[in-house]
Parts: structure tokens; sequence; C-alpha cells
């Protein structure tokens, strides 16, 4: 889809507390001002001479629709202790299809960069789009700078796929508009794993919605049950001293949580709700101040949120959360699934389904680390594990399987119009699940590292690196690509020391 960005004049809040009236900052960038700051990358910088060991947490409504995109600072607080690296503040991996730099005024020096994913980036590719227009409150994080520093957010071209400049917005840490006051707290806090200090591991916590007062037993035993289960799959345990993770409690009036499509109406503390992008599994959670504030109790780096039902649902999101509905007979399947997209980045393995997202236009290399377009079959994202021998592309049944995925997807679509009950969808998921691994036991390459059709949505012309993984079908395991690429995001937020 090609993206417009015009013209628009947003707010900043910045200045300088010698200067007793505030600036505005405007900040205009489009496609045809073609607006870049030419930046001084160092590398890795010394976090003492720049950073104090806190967070900055930079919140700001994302606005527009699908020809364009507005960006408006909302408020600058702080999030408490630093939980990422001292060490990798640049984010060498670039996915997501944001990125953001934050750097040095003076000297223009890029002092962190992370990549991430938006809500508004993703309602922005589906056809309401079009016709109206969306706002999402969002935040970045960064740590806390000492001197005043400008934030640069790129979004990927459309005809490139490299990340252009959309927005930038000046931060004066000393302004009276940024609040360096950490929240208070009041929640309980469970330690279910801790491995050491939050800047030295991958942090995660975990949240609860739709659970009441009377169910915090049941949040406690929910997030204890699933991260065991999480933790005991590869890649995470072999690095499982690599990991802490704290369940925050967050109980709610009611039980369970908003799912518009059945007519269940419901105001949990968190705001979790069904039918997100009018697709009925997916859950997600417009209240992004509300999770943030409720999170910040505990260092955090990746944020899975429990959802309090049996309801088959869920969503990841890359660098915002994960959830997962509880009760389903899928739960593990489910939490491990998008914490895959939240954490690594992931895309999608599987095609057949039919999800809120409109068919892609291949042309380009996909960022996701787990698919490709194969447009050169020498020099591809995982072509040093291909196994030796194996053909690329790699041939498999791919008819059959394909056929059988979609008489599956109708059969699911109808039983889910007819409101059956939740066992009888589990049901036909659990045939389906026993068919595809009397499929895959029948394969040739079926252990293999190559190229596979099929992935991403995409029938013809995107490619995944092995027969299966939990991103392709429910079997719980991530293929090798997987398994590397949540390693390479773990290393970035685990380096105790430069160069590392
Ligand atoms: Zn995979």
């Amino acid at each position: 889809m090609k993206k417009l960005f015009l013209i628009t004049a947003l707010a900043g809040i910045m200045a300088s507390c010698n200067q007793p009236a505030k600036q505005q900052t405007a900040v205009v960038i489009t496609d045809s001002t073609k607006t870049e700051i030419n930046v001084v990358d160092k590398g890795n910088v010394a976090f003492g001479q720049y950073f104090i060991d806190k967070t900055m947490r930079l919140d700001f409504n994302h606005s527009g629709t699908s020809r364009e995109e507005h960006f408006a600072i909302d408020r600058i607080v702080s999030d408490g202790a630093w939980p990422g690296s001292k060490f990798v503040l640049i984010d060498k991996l670039e996915l997501g299809p944001y990125f953001f730099k934050v750097i040095d005024n003076a000297t223009k020096t890029v002092l962190f960069s992370r990549g991430f994913a938006s809500i508004f980036g993703e309602w922005q590719s589906i056809p309401e789009a079009d016709k109206t227009w969306g706002s999402f409150n969002e935040s970045i994080r960064f740590p806390w700078p000492l001197k005043p520093v400008t934030v640069i957010l790129g979004k990927r071209d459309p005809q490139t796929n490299k990340f252009k400049t959309i927005w930038t917005a000046d931060v004066d840490p000393a302004s009276r508009e940024v609040n360096p006051a950490d929240l208070p707290h009041a929640n309980v806090v469970d330690v279910i794993q801790e491995n050491g200090p939050a800047s030295e591991k991958v942090d995660i916590v975990i949240l609860g919605d739709g659970y009441t007062k009377a169910e915090m037993g049941k949040f406690r035993n929910d997030a204890k049950k699933l991260s065991a289960f999480m933790m005991d799959q590869e890649p995470y345990i072999s690095r499982k001293k690599d990991i802490n993770i704290r369940a925050v409690e967050t109980p709610s009036e009611v039980s369970g949580v908003c799912k518009p499509h059945p007519g269940v109406f419901k105001r949990s503390a968190l705001g979790v709700q069904y039918g997100a992008f009018d697709s009925e599994r997916y859950a997600l959670t417009f209240d992004n101040k509300t999770v943030r504030n409720v999170a910040s109790q505990v260092p955090y780096d990746f944020m899975i949120i429990l959802v309090n039902e049996r309801t088959y649902g869920g969503g990841g999101i890359y660098n915002l959360y994960t959830t997962v509905s509880v009760d389903n007979k899928y739960a593990e399947y489910i939490m491990v699934h998008e914490f895959g997209h939240h954490m690594g980045g992931l895309a999608d393995e599987y095609y057949t389904s039919s999800v809120s997202y409109e068919a892609q236009d291949i042309k380009l290399e996909p960022w996701e680390p787990n698919v490709t377009a194969l447009l050169d079959k020498n020099n591809f994202k995982w072509k040093d594990l291909v196994t030796p021998g194996a053909p690329l592309p790699t041939p498999w049944n791919k008819e059959p399987f394909d056929k059988f995925g979609y008489e599956v997807q109708k059969q699911r679509d109808s039983l889910r119009h007819a409101k059956v009950p939740e066992e009888v969808m589990e049901a036909l998921f659990m045939r389906q699940y026993r068919q595809e691994d009397e499929y895959f036991s029948k394969e040739k390459y079926k252990e293999a590292v190559g190229a596979f059709e099929g992935a991403d949505y995409t029938q013809k012309g995107l490619f995944r690196s092995q027969l299966d993984c939990i991103m392709f079908t429910r079997h719980i395991h991530f293929c090798k690509v997987c398994q590397r690429s949540l390693i390479n995001v773990m290393e970035q937020y685990t380096a105790k020391g430069p160069g590392k």
C-alpha cells in the first residue's frame, strides 16, 4: 500500500528550563520535503556520559488514515529504572515497521535506537482506514538523557523498505513539561524468576486483565504456569538464566473482558477487548497509558497481558505487548506464538487463515527475520543455516496441505458464525493438528532448513525456513531461524560489556 505523508504541523513541548516561555517545536516531515537530520553514528556510546539510570517514556498520539500519518507529543514521564542493556544501546537488528533514534542535540550523535511496531500502523492497513480517521496513544521508552536530545522517528518506505524520517521531536529533560517523578505504585508484585540486575537480563512483566480481586490466586497460578511452559521451549530453555519474570497484580471489578462480536460488553482494568480491527479473535487494549503505568511498577523490556477468558484469542505486537486467553485449550500455544511476534518481530508463517490484513504485494524482501521473498537464492537471510543438499525453493506437498487448510478455515468460520461452544472449536483445532502431523511425517525435507513456499499470509512468493514452526502451525516448537532471531534480540538486552 502506497503511503503518503501529508504535511501537518505538530506541537512539541520542549524548552530549556532557563527559558520562561515554552517553545512550540513544529515537526513536519513528509515525502515531499525529505527532511533528514544528518546523524553521527559512533556505535554504542558510554551510558553514563549521556544518560542516568532511569527510563524516559514519551507518550504520543498517533493519528491519521491509510494515506496520512500524524504525531503529537502527549506527555513525557519517568517509567522507573532503565531495564535495558547499558552497553548495547544501538539496535542493529532494525526490525519492525517503525524505528526511532535518540540523538544528542549538540553533536547529532546517535545515543539510542530501537525498532517497534504500532497499533496505528496495523490499523492503517485495514479497509476502515481508507474511509475514516483513527487515533491511538502510543509510547517510546529510552534511557533518561542528561542533556537535550532529538527523537527521530522513521517508518519503512513502502517502495524500498528502508526507514524514512516521518517525525522529529526535541526533548529537553530539564523542561518543566518533562516529569521526572516516579509513579507511586500500590499493586502487589509476584516475582516468578529473578536471575540478576534488570540491565543485564531480559525482563518480562506479566499483567492480568479480567481477573477480579477474588481471582488473584488464579492470576498468580496462570502467570506461573504459562511462563514456566514458555521457558521450557527453545530458545528460552537454554537462556533461562538470562530472563527475569515479574507479575503485577491488576484486579478488575468484573471477571472476563469485552467481547463485542458475541455482544459481551465489559470494562476491565486494562481495557483488553476481543474483536480488535473487527477480527473476532484479536485481543488488544488501546488503553496505552493505563497499561504502561501499571507495568512501570517493575523494570520491563517485554510485556504479557493474561486475559482471563476461555474464548480463543490473543495478539502480539513487536516491542509493545502480547495478549493471551489463559483458559483456552491452546493458551500455551497462543502465549509462545504471540510472544514470538512481540519479542522477536517474527512474521506469521501461515497463510491459509483469514486474518485482518490485506494481502501483500511482493516486490521487496520483507523485514521480518523468518520470511523471505527469496529474491537471491545465493544470498538471503538464513542462507548460512540451509541444510546441505536441500533444494531452493525446497519442495513439499503444498497442494493437499493447502486444500485441507482452507477446508478447516471454512469450518472454523461457520462454527464461529454459529456461536458454538469453545470446546467444539478446540476439537476442530485438534483434528487439524493431527492431520498436519500426518502430512508432515511423509515429507522428504521435514527436518531440513531450506525455503518452503507459503508464509506471512501469502500462498506464493514468500518462503519460510522449515516445513513446520509454531509461527506456522500449533505445533509447539520454533524453527531454527525463529530460534536464532529470538536469541539475537535477547543478546541486545543482556549484553554485560562493550563489544558483546
Ligand atoms: Zn519459524
